[in-house]
This record gives C-alpha cells, structure tokens and sequence, in this order.
C-alpha cells in the first residue's frame, strides 16, 4: 500500500499511522509525493482499520466472536497468546482450543510457580491438546533473583528478569499479543480497551468486560477445571513467594504496593 511519511507521520488513505504507532483518524485523506511502503506490522485488512474502530468493532462480539475475528484481521503466524495458567487461564484457553487449535501458547516459567499451577498445566495441555511452548531467564540471571532473593527486596527487578526480559525475546516476532486480562482484576485493567498500541506491538484482551462471576459462570457451563489452589481461597494466582489467599487481585505482593509484574505495563 503506498504512504506517505509527513511530520513523523505514515500517511493512509483515511487514517494517519503515527510514529508512536497511534492511529488518528484524518479530517480528509492525505496523499502528496512520495511514498513509503508501510512497515507490515498488520495485514492490508487490519490497516484499513484505526484502534478506535477495532475497539468499537470487537466491543460489540462475544468472546468466542472476537477470537474468531483476530484471525480474519490478522495471520496466524503474528498472533502471539500468553497464558499463566492461573486462576483465569481455563476460560481463555478452551476459547482458543475452540477456534484454533494450532495456536501457540507460551508460559513464562519464572522457577517460582506453586507446584499446582505446573500439575494445572499439563492437564489442560493434555486436556485441550494444546500447543504449549515454555519460556524462562537465563540460568545466570534466575540465580541471583534466587541468591539475592529479589522478590522481597526488589520485587520490580525480579519480574523483569523472569517475566518481563524472557518475553521481550520472542515479543518482537509477532504483532499481535493476546491475554487473559480482565477489568474488575485491578484499577489499571479497568482502564484497558481491547486493543491497546503498546510499543511495537498491538495488545489484545478479549475478555476484558468479562466480569468475575461471568468467568466462574463460564467455566462451571463448559466443565472446566479450576485451578486447584482456586478452592483454597487464591482468586489470582502467581509466584508462590509473591502470593496469598485472597478475593480478586489482593492476593498478589500483599506486602507491597506492587499490583503488576510489569508484562502488562
Ligand atoms: S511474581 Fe514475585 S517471584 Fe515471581 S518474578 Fe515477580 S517478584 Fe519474582
């Protein structure tokens, strides 16, 4: 598609691709000389749509509509899917297992997972034939998170070297990344919209106006298996040394004001 790049901007026939990679709708189309083969972050038919219109559009389908779609705005092989197999994780997966089977899912391995949450995954890999794909840090660096025991005095650090750095190695394959983010999980999930612009790549969160009692609904309908450690009070389920029992997110670095790992930010 040919474009043109004016005041840090790519040029479409109606809608403007910033640098920053914002979509602004145009008060009329642009096209002057020169042109600029645009960068193929997104297939022809996902360009010709803003972030507003994909977020109007998607905001109106069910769940199962909204993965149906990704695949019809976007190829395959740009789709990247992460799963934490926690609490939520069943609902996101059968949706996926449903529509795609072929979908990749990659699981941040930090070292530090309750030994549920590893038994919780083989089953649902088993379960669903999912194709599960594990990611961790290097040896090196995990170590010293563990000699220095990072999570408790320097929590940040040790999300970024066992989630967020691990992820940032693959992220930059795909175009599309999609997660199990909800709403009603935090005040800055509340502030989400489906698709968000998040550096280089377009964040997606189909079940983002799923509420609480919507997902356990889901999963009771479809016969799901909870997470085991979900009977004992753990309503968001992470690291064992970063949580706790607790209802929604509360659980999660208790002792700090920490309410993210930092993958979502
Ligand atoms: S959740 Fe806790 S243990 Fe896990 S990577 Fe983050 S700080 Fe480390």
């Amino acid at each position: 598609m040919p474009v043109q790049f004016l005041n840090g901007h790519f040029l479409l026939k109606d809608y403007e691709y910033s640098a920053h990679h914002t979509y602004i709708k145009l008060i009329s189309p642009l096209f002057r000389n020169g042109s600029l083969e645009i960068s193929n972050r997104m297939t022809q038919k996902a360009q010709q749509f803003s972030l507003e219109k994909l977020n109007e559009a998607y905001g109106k389908k069910t769940v199962y509509q909204r993965v149906e779609n990704l695949y019809v705005d976007f190829e395959a092989k740009d789709i990247m899917l992460t799963s934490a197999f926690a609490a939520t994780s069943a609902f996101l997966l059968k949706v996926f297992s449903d529509v795609n089977k072929d979908q990749v899912i990659y699981f941040i391995d930090t070292g530090y997972h309750f030994p549920e949450t590893l038994i919780y995954k083989e089953y649902l890999t088993k379960l669903y034939d999912l194709k599960v794909v594990e990611i961790r840090a290097g040896q090196e660096k995990h170590q010293q998170t563990k000699d220095e025991q990072l999570w408790e005095k320097d929590p940040n650090k040790c999300c970024f070297i066992n989630k967020v750095e691990p992820l940032d190695h693959i992220k930059k394959d795909f175009k599309v990344w999609v997660s199990g983010l909800m709403k009603w999980q935090s005040n800055f999930r509340a502030s989400l919209d489906y698709f968000e612009q998040r550096e280089e790549i377009l964040k997606f969160y189909p079940l983002l106006d799923i509420g609480f009692i919507e997902r356990d609904e889901f999963i009771r309908e479809h016969h799901l298996p909870f997470h085991p450690l979900k009977s004992k009070g753990y309503n968001s389920i992470g690291c064992h040394h970063c949580t706790v029992p607790g209802s929604d997110r509360s659980g999660r670095w208790n002792n700090s004001p920490k309410t993210e790992c930092g993958l979502h930010l």
